[in-house]
């Protein structure tokens, strides 16, 4: 065989593994097989479903119609053996292909065994993330019980009278930078789950400007890399959900506001969504698949800023009935009072009743202190500055950050008000030099990065070879 038939072949080959492993879609309703039932298929890689083919038939025998003129046929006047060269547009793209459900490997059913003890999923989630104790543990119980309900519901299949665990997901509050989004990106890849990560505020009501609500499923189906029962056990992250409370005193049309929790409602207490595959946006020429949102967690993140001042009020107002000035002010230095929240507090920030409903549990983050941002800075098992040594380790040279060096990055980080999220901005500034310098002579040994570099006093501490 010469190169060019070799490559035919492995071109062949690979359709045909596509063909086994994805679902045909009609070219006309754009449904897949597993929706319209079987296809027609014809040269060109074009498939048709039964209903499409018989509508086709029907204007036919009818009218004697050119086929041409129904809508969306527009190849069908074509000689079916000429289509060689409409192959590239008829070519449905992977991204927008739907894996086949198999009959022979059926519905894999989720084990007991696959379900992480909360101990478990703590220690690992340590390893990256630095304090926010409670958040952490708290995550790592909701989190076993979301998929222990996942189990029983699989276990008890069409059971009529099996009990219904009902959905726990999570409420997420905390400072900008104290690790929210990282804590879930964290989990779900401990997990081995599908996460969709979405912006509240680019939500917005069916028919508005913007993502509709069920462009968030969507994205977690192409996380799941279009497989819909991995994406039906993964997890939603919607962050910035304090933007989307009802504004107060307004007269005008809350669009991005009330509409929008009111629409999330359905998805977060589970129902069933049809979404566009490989795409977010809707139009005729995109496959459509339904995924059920039954046993995808969502968690919404948010800073919810003022709420502090919401929390504080009620307490005061509490201790006022008879209590001293001392608990007032002691609530007014409490740096954890986030942990005291409850659905009142957030009621009047301008959560509606409803949403805060399907949102069962609350889990807050504290703002991160200068220890632990030093923390941040060395201990995770990716920190940063575990990057920047492995960088240098390939040039042989040892970095070392003295330990007021490292304060020196954390208060200027927690003058920026953005929490960790600073660091690395930091880091990189005065790092460029760093990496740019060292590589020109190679008998540097070590740097070490002390305060008055960073002060900008003096030059790092240069240690030569040898
Ligand atoms: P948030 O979503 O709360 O605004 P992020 O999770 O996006 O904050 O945090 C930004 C970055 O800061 C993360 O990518 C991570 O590297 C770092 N970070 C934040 N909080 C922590 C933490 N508690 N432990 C370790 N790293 C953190």
């Amino acid at each position: 065989m010469d190169e060019k038939e070799i490559q035919n072949s492995d071109v062949d080959k690979e359709k045909k593994d596509d063909e086994q492993e994805y679902e045909k879609i009609c070219y006309v309703c754009r449904r897949p097989e597993s929706k319209a039932g079987a296809m027609v298929s014809m040269p060109g890689g074009m498939n048709l479903c039964h209903d499409c083919m018989q509508k086709a038939f029907d204007s036919v025998t009818q009218g004697g119609l050119d086929l041409s003129k129904i809508p969306g046929m527009p190849y069908m006047n074509l000689n079916l053996n000429d289509l060689g060269s409409l192959n590239k547009d008829l070519e449905i793209p992977k991204k927008q292909k739907i894996k086949k459900k198999s009959d022979k490997e059926p519905k894999k059913q989720m084990e007991r065994k696959d379900i992480p003890a909360p101990h478990t999923v703590r220690k690992k989630l340590d390893e990256y993330i630095i304090g926010q104790d409670q958040a952490k543990k708290a995550i790592s119980v909701a989190v076993y019980n979301h998929y222990k309900r996942v189990y029983l519901a699989d276990a008890a299949g069409k059971e009529e009278d099996a009990i219904q665990i009902e959905k726990s997901n999570i409420l997420m509050i905390g400072p900008t930078g104290s690790g929210k989004t990282y804590l879930v990106k964290t989990l779900a890849r401990l997990l081995d789950v599908p996460l969709a990560i979405a912006d509240a505020t680019s939500l917005t009501e069916a028919g508005y400007i913007g993502d509709d609500i069920e462009s968030v499923v969507s994205k977690l189906l192409s996380a799941a890399d279009n497989d819909v029962e991995r994406a039906e056990r993964g997890i939603i992250f919607i962050d910035e959900i304090d933007k989307i409370a009802k504004k107060k005193n307004t007269s005008s049309r809350d669009v991005s506001g009330e509409s929008v929790q009111q629409e999330l409602l359905k998805l977060l207490e589970g129902s069933t969504v049809e979404v566009p595959v490989g795409a977010n946006q809707k139009n005729a020429m995109t496959p459509m698949t339904t995924i059920r949102t039954d046993n995808i967690l969502f968690i919404c993140g948010g800073a919810f800023p003022d709420l502090e001042d919401i929390i504080k009020e009620r307490l005061k107002e509490k201790s006022s009935m008879g209590f001293s000035a001392e608990l007032k002010d002691k609530y007014e230095k409490d740096a954890n009072i986030l942990s005291r929240v409850t659905n009142e507090d957030l009621r009047k920030f301008g959560m509606i009743p409803e949403f805060l409903g399907r949102l069962p549990i609350t889990v807050t983050l504290e703002s991160l202190t200068k220890e632990l941002l030093v923390r941040v800075l060395n201990e995770p098992r990716n920190a940063i500055l575990k990057q920047y040594q492995k960088l240098l380790e390939l040039d042989e040279v040892k970095l070392v950050f003295e330990d007021d060096a490292l304060e020196w990055i954390a208060e200027e980080a927690i003058k920026k008000k953005t929490g960790a999220r600073a660091l690395r901005a930091i880091l990189e500034s005065f790092m460029l030099d760093i990496m740019y310098e060292i590589p020109k002579d190679p008998n540097i040994g070590s740097v070490i990065i002390t305060r008055a570099y960073l002060d900008k006093n003096g030059g790092p501490l240069i240690q030569m070879r040898g």
